[in-house]
């Protein structure tokens, strides 16, 4: 363990390295006009060959829209002792776009190491950047050391975590469920703090609407003529958020916030003109329920306050899912819960707190596995955000506390 410690805290400079070539290959899904992760992960899959894997594979799934053709998924393994049992490190290739320049101190696909000489800035350099550094930090270290793991490191190196996972880890679960092995645990550094306390162990039941209100379009002089399908869905909006919060009310205190979520989102464009009622309308609504509510309820309720609108204003409304995702929780006493807390203490120096959350991550699908899965990693916590940072130390402390739980496997 000691030698391994000692390798981490001399690769700052490789960690500096990689994160400037991820960086400007902006990995952003067809979904939001980019891409794809090809370029990102062939730069990716080059450096996994430089460190000594015995297995490297690929779960690619086809997307015509993407470059190549594919969303890649790179999954690499170094064996252990036992090699029934595997330790595996997920983290995700793509980044969300930059967003508005303007707001950029620096360009966002070009890695700016501040004056402190440990703060980097640039789009996707915590998220997820962060995590495949350590990850490819701690496969190297432990190469390095010489002596096998007791059971095996796995990386698995993905598309599509921010718009859906469909061509992802969902892809993952569904072609390749032999690699999830029944003995194997999950670490996804994907959500933390800055002190490198917390680890999920639950998340919140998510479920993405996107809902169509259709009305008659007509002038704007003559609205009688047709029927306003914006006025009917920001009535729809309104009244979705009201009686959902009113009804799905509950709090739990291991989640942040502890009671759930139902949040009008996304509001796609209707006439391209000014003076046009629009017979139309499209929003979505981000919903997150604590896991003891059913989704079922949700729905039903969701349903029962469109009938409303529809009636009200003469409307027709439908909707479709963009996301479904209802997961179980990892137990506190599960061994890789038991050995994080343990690294929390003493790598990161502070007291573990177990928490629940409202975000989506791929633990919610190594759940439903019946897998255990911990989150949690020491960032700034500034995701998707203009100037997004990382630190070069945490990411080896990261490193660490993921080198201890290997090392301490059973
Ligand atoms: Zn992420």
């Amino acid at each position: 363990m000691d030698k391994v410690f000692t390798t981490i805290d001399g690769m700052r400079d490789y960690v500096l390295e990689l994160q400037k070539n991820m960086t400007r290959i902006p990995a952003t899904s067809p979904d939001v006009g980019g891409k794809g992760e090809f370029k990102k992960a062939q730069y990716l899959e080059a450096e996994l060959k430089k460190l000594k894997f015995d297995e490297i594979i690929h779960a690619d799934a086809k997307d015509e829209r993407a470059e190549g053709g594919v969303r890649p998924n790179i999954i690499a393994k170094y064996y252990g002792r036992d090699k029934t049992k595997t330790l595996w490190l997920l983290a995700h290739m793509d980044v969300v776009p930059e967003g508005d320049r303007t707001l950029w101190k620096t360009d966002p696909f070009e890695v700016t190491l501040d004056a402190d000489g440990d703060t980097i800035y640039g789009r996707g350099v915590e998220d997820n950047q962060q995590a495949v550094c350590a990850a490819m930090v701690t496969a190297k270290a432990v190469m390095e050391s010489g002596a096998r793991p007791p059971v095996n490191l796995g990386i698995m190196l993905l598309s599509d975590e921010e718009t859906g996972n469909k061509y992802g880890i969902a892809h993952l679960v569904k072609q390749r469920p032999d690699l999830f092995g029944k003995g194997d645990s999950f670490i996804v550094q994907d959500s933390g703090d800055p002190q490198g306390s917390q680890i999920e162990i639950a998340e919140k039941n998510i479920l993405w609407f996107r809902i169509t209100t259709t009305g008659k379009q007509s002038h704007a002089s003559m609205p009688a003529q047709g029927n306003n399908a914006f006025y009917a869905a920001s009535h729809l909006a309104v009244r979705l958020r009201d009686g959902l919060y009113a009804k799905f009310n509950k709090e739990d205190k291991l989640f942040e916030p502890s009671n759930s979520t139902f949040e009008p989102t996304k509001k796609e464009p209707n006439v391209p003109n000014v003076n046009t009622v629009p017979g139309t309308d499209v929003f979505c609504l981000d919903c997150r329920f604590l896991p003891s509510y059913d989704p079922k309820d949700v729905i039903a309720e969701a349903e029962r306050i469109m009938k409303t609108v529809e009636t009200d204003f003469k409307v027709k409304v439908t909707y479709e899912f963009l996301n479904k995702m209802i997961s179980k929780a990892t137990p506190a006493d599960d061994p890789l819960i038991k050995r994080f807390a343990e690294a929390v203490e003493k790598i990161h120096g502070v007291k573990a707190q177990l928490i629940g959350i409202g975000g989506g991550t791929f633990a919610a699908e190594v759940r439903n596995l019946g897998l255990p899965a911990a989150v949690s990693s020491r960032i700034y916590e500034n995701p998707h955000v203009p100037n997004e940072k990382s630190s070069l130390k945490f990411t080896l402390s990261d490193a660490k506390a993921i080198s201890y739980i290997l090392l301490n496997s059973k």
